[in-house]
């Protein structure tokens, strides 16, 4: 990037702990003084060269993020992404209040997530939270003032048995009943947060275990989860148990699609 005089940025957060808020903060304060690189920091993207983000990207900050950048001025329109959250979704990238359009969702496999999902990147600073030294260092980078001392190299994470060009890495195989099991546990979290959610996922899984072992599973598992269903008295527990249902067969189905050892997951789920 080109020798940059001044830059005007512009902070957002997009759903953030404050961890690394507080720490761009500091990086603003008279004491790092960032203003001596020719940085200033910005209340309206119109006016910004460079917009900083800090947090994973929620789903109710997607929009706002989206926008802020389209405000921006079309050059030079940099992105920096503060923090391990803004990077790649951090300690939250499977959580269900953030964006995230990977089908790969809760499925054991390696996810992208962050603000990239929704605007370009071009200066990623990790760490939870990263120091203001740290933050400094990015943009003095960013301003061509500081050249980089490491460079990174670029790693394809592929599906197990699959190989591929170049630097890549595979994924390490997993059970499938544990994958399954994370899966569901995973989705289960976006229909009742943390209410109760192991309990009912155990009470789903004894119910999983007796279908299996009549000769029609699906037809079983139905009539088990109704009969749970009528007994309970918490329709959110409810809502689960059906929820888990579907979704336990689509898993079946979607997994069974890699092939034929992985269509008997149905058999030893938890094991
Ligand atoms: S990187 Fe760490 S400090 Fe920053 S928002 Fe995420 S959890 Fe908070």
């Amino acid at each position: 990037m080109a020798r940059l005089k001044s830059v005007w940025v512009y902070h957002v957060d997009a759903g953030s702990c404050n961890g690394c808020d507080i720490e761009v903060l500091d990086v603003i304060s008279p004491y790092y003084d960032l203003e001596r690189l020719g940085i200033k920091v910005v209340p309206n993207p119109r006016h910004a060269d460079a917009l900083l983000i800090t947090g994973p990207l929620t789903r109710q900050t997607r929009i706002g993020i989206r926008k802020a950048y389209e405000a921006m001025p079309p050059k030079p329109r940099i992105v920096v992404a503060i923090g391990t959250c803004a990077s790649s979704g951090g300690i939250f990238y499977n959580s269900y209040a953030l964006y995230n359009t990977s089908p790969e969702r809760g499925r054991d496999r390696l996810r992208s997530g962050g603000p990239e999902m929704v605007v370009p990147i071009d200066m990623y600073i990790p760490g939870c939270p990263p120091s203001p030294e740290e933050i400094l260092y990015g943009i003095a980078q960013l301003l061509g003032i500081k050249e980089k001392k490491m460079h990174g190299e670029y790693w394809k994470a592929l599906p197990p048995g699959e190989e591929g060009d170049g630097v890549s890495f595979t994924i390490p195989e997993r059970p499938l009943s544990l994958r399954l099991w994370i899966t569901l546990r995973d989705e289960l979290r976006r229909v009742v947060g943390y209410y109760d959610r192991d309990a009912v996922l155990d009470d789903f899984m004894k119910l999983l275990e007796q279908a299996q072992k009549d000769e029609n599973p699906r037809e079983r598992l139905h009539d088990l989860v109704t009969g749970y269903f009528l007994k309970e008295k918490d329709s959110r527990v409810k809502v689960a148990m059906r929820f888990l249902e579907e979704t336990y067969w689509s898993l079946v189905d979607e997994y069974g699609e890699w092939g034929e050892s992985l269509r008997k997951i149905g058999k030893s789920a938890r094991t």
